[in-house]
């Protein structure tokens, strides 16, 4: 009897997963994706949506176009998973059972959990979000404009220091740099979580005038004063509010008793299997690895846990192991960009920001929807 491969989630790491298991498995395993919306977002692209350098039509394309015909896709919210008899149970009322589970349902934005935010502040990490910040940004005469971090782990590290440099472009190339104060608030000591690359991206952020007011938890807004409150005590004033919103995992993940108290699962390092349930496995921006959440992180994941389940369902010990590989590109402004490339034991030597890798970025944007997904990209 063919091996039933259930993944919930049809975003990079889900979708890849699902294209590399059939190719190799062929008919030996069902392999089935379940997805609320059937459609699936490039989110790095929500970066330059919100800066006015791309539209929101390049950024969503449907699953079924991104998936390998031998793939089934069930558009479905998974609701539970009982570990117990190997089902997933949806939001309609139906239910899949599973032999083997993947759970590629990546993050949640919860903006809710700071109040004052909603209305008040913008954010870039929806498409939704993102259109209305890009509106706000066509209007802006000048004024302060505060972005930070409303809590750690948030997905992709170094997008809001990314969205402030090239926010700060963009207000010189419209002669408003002079009449407009930024500001970076950062959580930590220093920009971002990779202190290699804070210590390039510091520099050049002093260069150009912006301030960095670090150990600032964001803890609530007042939109009647135009202020952020951070936990540490401090005030910041703003005309303009940017703020990643606080993340946690997704609600069918706290449903089925798989996540710790932020929602996130605890996820074997090397096997990527749940640390509770071995037939469950978890990849991208879903687990409690503390390792950047990246579509990178979640493209790499998912070639280990490929080849994992084709091992287990061909009766074969599995050998391929996570060793935490990541390579994101890193905007610096002025089109230039570094890269950060880390795994378990290396950290990132940045080399120094250049055209060469602001183009590289460029062309991995536009080929994204014809590799990454189809596993094109090694
Ligand atoms: C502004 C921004 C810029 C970024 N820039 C970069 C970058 O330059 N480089 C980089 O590597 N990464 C970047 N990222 C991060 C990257 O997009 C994510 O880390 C990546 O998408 C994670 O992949 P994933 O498969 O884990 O989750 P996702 O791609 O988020 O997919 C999760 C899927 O699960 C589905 N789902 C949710 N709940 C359920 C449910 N109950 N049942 C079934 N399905 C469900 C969702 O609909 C979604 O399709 C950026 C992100 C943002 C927001």
């Amino acid at each position: 009897m063919d091996a039933k491969i259930v993944i919930l989630g049809g975003g990079v790491g889900g979708t890849l997963t699902a294209n590399l298991l059939v190719d190799r498995l062929g008919d030996a395993a069902t392999v089935t994706v379940v997805d609320p919306t059937g459609m699936h977002a490039y989110q790095p692209g929500f970066l330059y949506v919100a800066l006015g350098q791309a539209n929101g039509r390049w950024l969503t394309r449907d699953e079924r176009t991104l998936l390998d015909k031998r793939v089934e896709l069930a558009i479905e919210t998974a609701d539970r998973v009982d570990p117990g008899t190997r089902t997933v149970h949806f939001a309609s009322g139906g239910s899949i059972a599973y032999d083997y589970l993947v759970l590629a349902t990546g993050a949640r934005l919860v903006p809710e959990q700071i109040p004052g935010f909603i209305g008040a502040g913008h954010e870039f990490y929806s498409l939704t979000g993102a259109l209305r910040l890009r509106e706000e940004l066509r209007r802006f005469r000048g004024g302060r404009i505060l972005v930070g971090v409303a809590g750690i782990p948030y997905k992709c590290p170094p997008a809001p220091v990314e969205f402030t440099l090239m926010l700060e472009d963009q207000l010189r190339h419209r002669g408003l740099r002079e009449r407009s104060e930024v500001t970076l608030l950062s959580p930590l000591n220093r920009a971002f979580t990779v202190e290699s690359a804070s210590k390039i991206v510091q520099p050049i952020m002093e260069q150009r005038g912006i301030k960095l007011s670090t150990f600032f938890n964001v803890e609530a807004v007042d939109p009647a004063k135009g202020t952020v409150s951070s936990i540490e005590g401090e005030e910041a004033e703003y005309d303009l509010l940017v703020l990643v919103p606080p993340h946690r995992g997704q609600s069918v993940i706290d449903a089925s008793g798989l996540g710790d108290e932020g929602g996130w699962i605890p996820t074997d390092r090397n096997t990527l299997q749940h640390q509770k349930y071995d037939r469950i496995f978890a990849i991208g921006d879903a687990t409690n690895l503390p390792i950047s959440k990246s579509g990178s992180t979640a493209h790499f994941e998912a070639a280990v846990v490929a080849s994992r389940l084709v091992s287990l369902v061909k009766g074969i010990a599995p050998k391929a192991a996570y060793e935490g590989r990541v390579m994101c590109f890193l905007e610096t402004g002025g089109h230039r960009a570094t890269t950060l490339r880390f795994d378990y034991t290396h950290p990132p030597v940045p080399p120094r920001p250049s055209m060469v890798w602001h183009t590289a970025k460029w062309v991995f944007n536009r080929l994204y929807w014809h590799t990454v997904p189809q596993g094109r990209v090694p």
